[in-house]
Protein backbone atom coordinates (compact mmCIF):
# COMPACT_ATOMS: atom_id res chain seq x y z
CA UNK A 1 0.00 0.00 0.00
CA UNK A 2 1.92 3.20 -1.09
CA UNK A 3 1.46 5.71 2.34
CA UNK A 4 -0.23 8.70 0.91
CA UNK A 5 -0.96 12.17 2.74
CA UNK A 6 -3.46 12.01 5.33
CA UNK A 7 -7.07 13.41 4.59
CA UNK A 8 -8.53 16.69 5.90
CA UNK A 9 -11.98 16.72 7.19
CA UNK A 10 -13.96 19.50 7.90
CA UNK A 11 -16.82 19.66 10.48
CA UNK A 12 -18.50 23.13 9.75
CA UNK A 13 -22.23 24.57 10.50
CA UNK A 14 -24.55 27.13 11.76
CA UNK A 15 -23.52 27.78 15.71
CA UNK A 16 -25.73 25.65 18.06
CA UNK A 17 -25.95 23.02 15.68
CA UNK A 18 -24.04 20.87 18.18
CA UNK A 19 -20.58 20.57 16.09
CA UNK A 20 -19.04 20.74 19.34
CA UNK A 21 -20.52 17.85 20.74
CA UNK A 22 -20.72 15.86 17.68
CA UNK A 23 -16.60 16.46 17.54
CA UNK A 24 -16.31 15.63 21.28
CA UNK A 25 -18.20 12.12 21.01
CA UNK A 26 -16.41 11.23 17.89
CA UNK A 27 -13.16 11.97 19.40
CA UNK A 28 -13.94 9.78 22.25
CA UNK A 29 -14.65 6.67 20.04
CA UNK A 30 -11.96 7.31 16.89
CA UNK A 31 -8.31 7.78 18.50
CA UNK A 32 -6.91 7.69 14.40
CA UNK A 33 -8.46 11.38 13.45
CA UNK A 34 -5.84 14.50 14.95
CA UNK A 35 -7.95 17.49 16.24
CA UNK A 36 -6.79 20.74 15.44
CA UNK A 37 -6.94 23.03 18.29
CA UNK A 38 -8.29 26.56 17.11
CA UNK A 39 -7.36 30.00 18.38
CA UNK A 40 -9.72 32.28 19.66
CA UNK A 41 -10.09 35.64 20.93
CA UNK A 42 -13.46 34.85 22.74
CA UNK A 43 -13.18 34.77 26.55
CA UNK A 44 -12.57 31.68 28.22
CA UNK A 45 -16.37 29.84 29.20
CA UNK A 46 -16.51 27.95 32.50
CA UNK A 47 -15.65 24.23 31.92
CA UNK A 48 -13.04 25.20 29.65
CA UNK A 49 -9.07 24.84 29.14
CA UNK A 50 -6.15 26.13 26.73
CA UNK A 51 -4.96 24.11 24.43
CA UNK A 52 -7.85 21.61 24.98
CA UNK A 53 -10.62 23.54 23.88
CA UNK A 54 -8.54 26.46 22.48
CA UNK A 55 -5.58 28.22 22.07
CA UNK A 56 -7.16 32.03 23.92
CA UNK A 57 -5.23 35.19 22.67
CA UNK A 58 -4.89 38.53 22.85
CA UNK A 59 -6.91 40.40 19.16
CA UNK A 60 -3.12 41.64 19.24
CA UNK A 61 -1.50 38.31 19.06
CA UNK A 62 -4.23 36.89 16.99
CA UNK A 63 -3.48 39.81 14.31
CA UNK A 64 0.34 39.01 14.44
CA UNK A 65 -0.96 35.51 13.70
CA UNK A 66 -2.59 36.64 10.43
CA UNK A 67 0.54 38.60 9.31
CA UNK A 68 2.37 36.19 9.70
CA UNK A 69 0.13 33.78 7.40
CA UNK A 70 0.65 31.35 10.77
CA UNK A 71 -3.61 31.04 10.67
CA UNK A 72 -4.98 28.66 7.50
CA UNK A 73 -8.26 30.03 8.04
CA UNK A 74 -9.94 32.69 10.38
CA UNK A 75 -12.92 34.24 10.48
CA UNK A 76 -14.22 37.05 12.75
CA UNK A 77 -17.25 35.56 14.45
CA UNK A 78 -19.83 37.30 16.65
CA UNK A 79 -17.08 40.09 17.51
CA UNK A 80 -14.38 37.24 18.06
CA UNK A 81 -11.23 36.05 16.04
CA UNK A 82 -11.15 32.45 15.20
CA UNK A 83 -8.84 30.29 13.39
CA UNK A 84 -6.67 26.99 12.52
CA UNK A 85 -3.19 27.16 13.44
CA UNK A 86 -1.57 26.03 10.08
CA UNK A 87 1.79 24.79 11.23
CA UNK A 88 -0.22 21.83 12.73
CA UNK A 89 -2.51 21.02 9.91
CA UNK A 90 0.31 21.13 7.29
CA UNK A 91 2.99 18.72 9.48
CA UNK A 92 0.04 16.27 10.58
CA UNK A 93 -0.80 15.80 7.17
CA UNK A 94 1.96 15.34 5.39
CA UNK A 95 2.73 12.41 8.41
CA UNK A 96 0.05 10.69 6.77
CA UNK A 97 -2.27 11.37 9.73
CA UNK A 98 -6.13 12.62 9.43
CA UNK A 99 -6.85 16.08 10.75
CA UNK A 100 -10.33 16.91 11.75
CA UNK A 101 -11.25 20.50 11.87
CA UNK A 102 -14.51 21.83 13.50
CA UNK A 103 -15.02 25.94 12.14
CA UNK A 104 -17.67 28.13 11.56
CA UNK A 105 -19.11 28.34 7.55
CA UNK A 106 -16.65 31.29 6.53
CA UNK A 107 -13.66 29.48 7.46
CA UNK A 108 -14.50 26.19 6.20
CA UNK A 109 -14.90 27.91 2.86
CA UNK A 110 -11.65 29.50 2.92
CA UNK A 111 -9.87 25.87 3.53
CA UNK A 112 -12.20 24.73 0.89
CA UNK A 113 -10.33 27.53 -1.55
CA UNK A 114 -7.08 26.27 -0.36
CA UNK A 115 -7.47 22.14 0.45
CA UNK A 116 -9.77 21.28 -2.20
CA UNK A 117 -9.20 17.51 -1.64
CA UNK A 118 -10.70 17.85 1.72
CA UNK A 119 -13.87 16.30 2.76
CA UNK A 120 -16.54 19.15 3.99
CA UNK A 121 -19.28 17.90 6.09
CA UNK A 122 -22.04 20.05 6.74
CA UNK A 123 -24.01 19.18 10.41
CA UNK A 124 -27.61 20.76 9.99
CA UNK A 125 -30.19 21.20 12.59
CA UNK A 126 -33.06 19.26 12.62
CA UNK A 127 -35.04 22.90 12.51
CA UNK A 128 -33.98 26.78 13.02
CA UNK A 129 -36.58 26.51 15.84
CA UNK A 130 -34.73 23.77 17.01
CA UNK A 131 -31.65 25.65 16.40
CA UNK A 132 -32.84 28.87 18.25
CA UNK A 133 -33.64 26.04 21.52
CA UNK A 134 -29.81 24.78 21.46
CA UNK A 135 -28.55 28.55 21.10
CA UNK A 136 -30.66 29.53 24.51
CA UNK A 137 -30.25 26.79 26.35
CA UNK A 138 -26.06 27.02 26.07
CA UNK A 139 -27.15 29.65 28.47
CA UNK A 140 -23.71 31.47 28.08
CA UNK A 141 -24.90 34.16 25.72
CA UNK A 142 -26.76 37.80 26.02
CA UNK A 143 -30.25 37.91 24.25
CA UNK A 144 -28.35 40.28 21.55
CA UNK A 145 -25.59 37.40 21.19
CA UNK A 146 -28.41 34.68 20.80
CA UNK A 147 -29.90 37.04 17.90
CA UNK A 148 -26.55 37.83 16.55
CA UNK A 149 -25.80 34.26 16.05
CA UNK A 150 -29.46 33.09 15.05
CA UNK A 151 -28.98 35.70 12.41
CA UNK A 152 -25.67 33.92 11.50
CA UNK A 153 -26.49 30.55 11.22
CA UNK A 154 -29.92 31.47 8.76
CA UNK A 155 -26.97 32.68 6.40
CA UNK A 156 -24.62 29.92 7.01
CA UNK A 157 -27.64 27.50 6.18
CA UNK A 158 -27.56 29.35 2.15
CA UNK A 159 -23.74 27.54 1.98
CA UNK A 160 -24.89 24.55 2.53
CA UNK A 161 -24.29 23.54 -1.52
CA UNK A 162 -20.43 24.21 -0.80
CA UNK A 163 -20.25 20.99 1.08
CA UNK A 164 -19.17 17.24 0.29
CA UNK A 165 -22.17 15.73 2.67
CA UNK A 166 -24.75 16.97 4.96
CA UNK A 167 -25.57 15.47 8.41
CA UNK A 168 -28.38 15.81 10.21
CA UNK A 169 -28.02 16.55 13.57
CA UNK A 170 -31.10 15.21 15.42
CA UNK A 171 -29.42 12.27 17.56
CA UNK A 172 -25.62 12.63 18.59
CA UNK A 173 -25.20 8.99 18.16
CA UNK A 174 -26.61 8.77 14.88
CA UNK A 175 -24.87 11.73 13.57
CA UNK A 176 -21.77 10.58 15.07
CA UNK A 177 -21.97 7.51 13.07
CA UNK A 178 -22.38 9.14 10.01
CA UNK A 179 -19.34 10.96 10.49
CA UNK A 180 -17.31 7.66 11.34
CA UNK A 181 -18.80 5.77 7.72
CA UNK A 182 -18.23 9.85 5.82
CA UNK A 183 -14.19 9.20 7.09
CA UNK A 184 -14.25 5.44 6.07
CA UNK A 185 -15.65 5.45 3.12
CA UNK A 186 -13.29 8.52 2.13
CA UNK A 187 -10.13 6.00 2.96
CA UNK A 188 -11.54 3.34 0.42
CA UNK A 189 -11.60 6.03 -2.05
CA UNK A 190 -8.11 7.01 -1.82
CA UNK A 191 -7.02 3.33 -1.38
CA UNK A 192 -4.34 2.63 -3.76
CA UNK A 193 -2.69 -0.66 -3.53
P1 LIG B 1 -17.80 29.05 20.24
O1 LIG B 1 -17.53 30.45 20.65
O2 LIG B 1 -19.23 28.64 20.48
O3 LIG B 1 -16.80 28.07 20.83
O4 LIG B 1 -17.57 28.97 18.67
C1 LIG B 1 -18.23 29.84 17.81
C2 LIG B 1 -18.08 29.32 16.40
O5 LIG B 1 -16.71 29.38 15.96
C3 LIG B 1 -18.49 27.85 16.24
O6 LIG B 1 -19.29 27.77 15.09
C4 LIG B 1 -17.17 27.14 16.08
O7 LIG B 1 -17.30 25.96 15.29
C5 LIG B 1 -16.38 28.19 15.31
N1 LIG B 1 -14.94 27.96 15.35
C6 LIG B 1 -14.20 27.35 16.30
N2 LIG B 1 -12.93 27.32 15.96
C7 LIG B 1 -12.82 27.92 14.74
C8 LIG B 1 -11.74 28.20 13.84
O8 LIG B 1 -10.58 27.87 14.06
N3 LIG B 1 -12.04 28.85 12.70
C9 LIG B 1 -13.29 29.22 12.39
N4 LIG B 1 -13.47 29.83 11.22
N5 LIG B 1 -14.32 28.98 13.19
C10 LIG B 1 -14.10 28.34 14.36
Amino acid sequence: MIKEKGILFVLSGPSGVGKGTVRKALFEKDTELKYSISMTTRPIRSGEQEGMDYFYRSKQEFEQMIRNNKLLEYAEYVGNYYGTPRDYVEETLESGKDVFLEIEVQGALQVKENFPEGVFIFLFPPSLDELKNRIINRGTETEDLVRNRLLAAKEEIEMMDAYDYVVVNDEVETAVKKVQSIVRSEHCKRERV
